[in-house]
């Protein structure tokens, strides 16, 4: 498509002028936003981006959107803050740059050949510092290409001096607070970096999730523990055997003193979690099959059996069966009996033994004992242990169906004891008799570190934790929730769920870039943790360099002053000898800026950072500094598919945009999808995208070279001129209505599509009258009126052209900073957009009846209902939409109603034919009819006789009332006459 010249040439045109206007904008300090108490302000953040690599095309989305709302709202009147910084912080620099140093060839070839880093650069890239900066550069260049409108005064990394001790004072407050506690700590960690491991930290951004288990020790008759992994104890009642990979190898071990068989993989991950593990010799899973061993509590006996579904790599390796009450044990229970004699022979165990096991029911569900597992799996038919997603779901719901509604069944000690308090107590009792011990284990596992090491549980001294658990926290961030506008609406459950969920957190790390914590210098803080309330940095941060404040006397003082008020601000001015105009300068500008008005992210980070960002909102700030909404859009696709590094179908920024123009780029990702949808990249949206720009663009420039119009008196203007006004001026109250509640691909459909499509509508009508000298004037005195409002509505989502096309209408100032083409719904007048629906419909039912016959018309005669009629309309319509009848219900109360005799007559004769007529009509006009929007159908097709004979390409419109008698009707269809639907003769 790029090779077709005519294209070509208008892609290198729009690069071209995109340069320019992206300097000027620069030059003009457009973007550049300073407190203005005459305008109500609108402060507009989004997630920083993280410098460990360029940005690639799915990155663009999120800004491009907070680009689009930041520009709309600065064209609406505001006073728009709109900054940027950048992320340094945490380990994934450091690991970058790590393998870079390593020379890992799969990140080389990604760098230079995929995202074109220059080969020469990588040396300097191993150092991670001058890593970051890099891609920084790189990264800040494309946001600026992309022609993001940002105060570029404002920006900042996470490891500037005065950013550290911003959130040196933060941490202090929290710490103040008492949401900063210490102590030891299971958590994700990486064994190969012997580091800690967040979300940030993992190969496709996923948060590790810890869970607890409880290890049950069955043993052996010689007194060998087989440790059994659990979430559910109270199950033990239940247990009918246990499960053994017969493909795994196991070890005899040493452990705290005791000795145990687990599998190989356990022995590292017990050993992270403080157990004394040596290795006294290896076994076969297979070698255990057959064995016996002790229910520590129930003191049954039960065997040890085959199944392959037990993962070697979780946990012990061993698990316990409970069939009644576990999907899987069920499931492997089935296999194995299919194949007792096989399996029996192979193993040599009695057949017998494996036919005589039955699930034991231990649960009852709403006082029913209920073997939960079998109904379910039997349910769903599940064939076999293999089916491990269906499985993992029918666990969740039995899981979470008898934790809610279950209770111990009467063949246990804990008979009537809710699951739930079983639970616990049955653990209680294991551990404190040493019948049990604790294990931590990854439940998404397996999650990988960046190194490509899997994650672990790790248990760690002296840990310091933010403590999302505080309850005295989670209230506060549930008020501060329900404060905050959520778009879209729906998300917000999502958020609810987080801060119920949310536990405490580590927030510092041993090594990485960022800021210390204040009280302990050995930590540093990590990158979830320093970024909840950095937005209130961007509002002070110009001004501490403007009046070169040095980092020494960012105190905490000086941040109690500027962001809470705390202080007196002539002693704070002789404590750090700072003018107080200064102090109170920068005080001012915050409080000017904040709150945050729109905080936007990708759909990613609404269970981690959005959340922490309420939480810390909560915590620090007065209830009037929380954020007003937060704006949360989801992924972009490339042909449909996820992109992701692995997947090797990434379009690094720098390439799209050495093809690509910004608008185009924009255009496509912004029209692709609404918020929450992912949005696909393709290149038929990229063809669409120039395709629109550029017929837009022919167009309009078209209209400027017939010329500015001289002055029209609105007398002048026809039918046909009046219907094209209103009809643009009802788009363009729809567009702002939709990219208000940020409908932005709905926007963007009627910003280009159909305002294109009015526009030449409106051209092909009236084409033929340029010749007369004073029509021409008034066509382009309408055309001008129209293309000044369209220029302006398509600014937010491509403003390059835009910003062209305004300098080619001669445009007061930048397009970017004019104002939004407001419309009051009284300027409209819905008469004329009634009159166009209702030529539209008209056209619509000659074209298919002259297709059905299939001869090419000459003249046509159209015959009106009369006002009467429509009244009897709007009744039936005004009962529908507000008594909720039914058509023939309403259509037979306005009969009812009605005095006149001989309007009584003439809907009693049509009563069938007006109740099927009346579920067609369209819903904007239906709504206008109810309004009581006056039409006069007799005059609208006089006035449009014209331009109806064009539409229809015949030669005559012709058009009575349906009783006139003078009317020429030779096939008696006069009478089929509805309101606002005319009856039709075609000759
Ligand atoms: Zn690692």
């Amino acid at each position: 498509m790029l090779h077709d010249p005519r294209v070509r040439g208008f892609v290198e045109y729009l690069r071209k002028i995109e340069s320019k206007w992206q300097r000027k904008w620069m030059e003009e300090r457009v973007f550049e936003a300073d407190p203005d108490p005459s305008k109500p302000k609108f402060f507009i953040t989004v997630a920083f981006p993280y410098p460990n690599a360029p940005q690639h095309l799915g990155h663009v989305r999120t800004y491009s959107i907070t680009d689009v709302h930041a520009r709309y709202r600065r064209m609406k009147g505001y006073n728009v803050l709109f900054p940027m910084g950048f992320h340094y912080t945490g380990t994934p620099i450091l690991a970058m740059a790590r393998r870079i140093a390593r020379g890992d060839s799969d990140l080389v070839w990604l760098l230079t050949e995929v995202y074109g880093v220059p080969k020469e650069k990588l040396p300097e890239l191993t150092d991670p510092l001058k890593l970051a900066r890099y891609f920084h550069q790189e990264i800040k260049e494309g946001m600026i290409r992309l022609g993001y409108s940002i105060d570029w005064r404002r920006e900042f990394t996470t490891v500037d001096p005065e950013f550290n001790k911003f959130i040196e004072w933060q941490f202090l407050k929290l710490r103040e607070k008492g949401f900063i506690v210490s102590g030891t700590y299971p958590i994700p960690y990486c064994p190969s970096c012997e580091n800690p491991v967040g979300m940030h930290d993992t190969e496709d951004d996923v948060e590790p999730e810890v869970a607890e288990f409880t290890v049950i020790k069955f043993r052996l008759e010689d007194g060998t523990v087989l440790p059994v992994a659990t979430l559910r104890p109270e199950t033990i009642f239940g247990v009918t055997n246990l499960w053994i990979n017969p493909d795994a190898t196991y070890v005899v071990a040493d452990v705290n003193q005791e000795r145990w068989i687990i599998s190989r993989e356990a022995v590292e991950k017990l050993k992270h979690q403080n157990y004394s593990v040596e290795i006294l010799s290896e076994v076969r899973g297979s070698d255990l099959i057959g064995k016996f061993v002790l229910n520590p509590v129930t003191n049954e006996k039960v065997p040890v059996l085959p199944a392959t579904f037990v993962d070697p790599d979780f946990a012990t390796g061993i698990v316990m069966s409970v069939p009644a009450h576990a999907p899987f044990d069920y499931a492997a229970l089935k296999d194995l009996k299919q194949r007792s004699r096989e399996v029996a022979e192979k193993y040599g165990l009695p057949e017998e033994l494996i036919k005589s096991i039955e699930p034991k029911i231990i649960i009852k569900v709403d006082s029913t004992p209920k073997a939960t597992a079998v109904e379910y799996v039997e349910k769903y038919g599940i064939k076999s242990q293999s089916e491990k997603l269906a499985l993992e779901s029918l666990t969740r719901e039995v899981y979470s169906l008898e934790l809610l509604r279950g209770v111990m069944h009467d063949n246990t000690p804990y008979a009537g004891t809710s699951v739930k308090d079983a639970r616990e107590k049955v653990k209680e009792d294991l551990t404190s008799r040493g019948y049990a011990t604790i294990v931590y284990e990854i439940v998404n596992r397996p999650v990988f570190c960046r190194c490509k090491t899997k994650v672990i549980v790790k248990i760690l001294p002296d840990q310091w934790f933010i403590d999302y658990g505080n309850e005295k926290w989670k209230e506060l961030a549930r008020e501060c929730l329900r404060k905050v506008n959520i778009i879209p609406p729906e998300i917000r459950k999502e958020f609810e769920n987080t801060i119920e969920w949310l536990r405490r957190r580590p927030c510092a790390r041993k090594r990485g870039l960022g800021t210390k914590l204040p009280w302990d210098r050995r930590w540093v803080i990590e990158s979830l943790s320093d970024s909840t309330i950095y937005m209130a940095f961007y509002t002070i941060i110009h001004l501490i360099r403007k009046n070169r404040i040095p980092p020494e006397k960012l105190t905490p003082e000086f941040f109690d002053y500027i962001l809470l008020g705390i202080g007196d601000v002539e002693e704070l001015s002789k404590k750090l000898g700072i003018p107080t105009e200064v102090l109170e300068e920068i005080r001012r500008e915050f409080t000017y800026w904040y709150p945050c008005d729109a905080r936007h992210s990708g759909k990613d980070l609404v269970p981690n950072h959005l959340t922490f960002y309420l939480f810390n909102h909560a915590a620090i700030f007065p209830e009037d500094k929380w954020p007003r909404s937060i704006v949360v859009n989801g992924w972009v696709l490339l042909e449909k598919q996820k992109m992701s590094k692995s997947k090797g179908n990434i379009i690094p920024v720098r390439k799209a945009l050495e093809l690509l123009p910004a608008d185009v780029i924009r255009l496509t990702i912004l029209s692709a999808a609404e918020l929450m949808q992912d949005a696909d990249f393709s290149l038929e949206g990229v063809k669409t995208s120039i395709d629109i720009l550029s017929k837009m663009y022919t167009l309009i420039r078209k209209v400027v070279e017939m010329g500015r119009p001289g002055p029209v008196k609105s007398t002048e203007l026809t039918y046909c001129d009046k219907i094209f006004i209103n009809k643009v001026k009802l788009l363009i109250k729809e567009i702002d209505e939709s990219l208000s509640r940020l409908r932005i691909r709905d926007a963007v459909q009627k910003a280009y599509f159909s305002m294109y499509n009015f526009v030449m509508d409106y051209l092909s009508l009236v084409e033929d009258e340029m010749s007369d000298e004073r029509r021409r004037e008034v066509i382009k005195y309408v055309l001008w009126y129209v293309i000044d409002k369209w220029i302006r509505v398509i600014a937010p989502f491509t403003p390059h052209i835009a910003e062209e096309l305004w300098s080619m209408i001669d445009g007061e100032g930048f397009v970017s900073i004019a104002r939004w083409p407001e419309v009051r719904d009284e300027e409209i007048d819905y008469s004329y957009v009634l009159a166009d629906e209702y030529i539209k419909r008209l056209v619509d039912d000659i074209s298919a009846v002259v297709r059905a016959t299939g001869k090419k018309p000459s003249r046509v005669f159209i015959y009106v209902a009369k006002r009467e009629h429509l009244e009897l309309l709007r009744k039936v319509l005004h009962y529908i939409s507000t008594e909720k009848l039914s058509a023939s219900e309403a259509v037979r109360k306005v009969l009812s109603e009605v005095k006149d005799r001989e309007l009584k007559k003439w809907l009693g004769e049509r009563m069938k034919k007006f109740i099927e007529y009346v579920v067609t009509i369209p819903e904007l006009m239906r709504d206008l009819v109810i309004r009581g929007v006056p039409i006069d159908e007799y005059s609208v097709l006089k006035e449009g006789s014209k331009y109806l004979a064009k539409l229809l390409h015949c030669s005559e419109v012709i058009v009575y009332h349906y009783d006139d008698p003078e009317r020429y009707d030779p096939a008696g269809r006069s009478k089929l006459a509805l309101p606002l639907r005319p009856a039709i003769y075609i000759e």
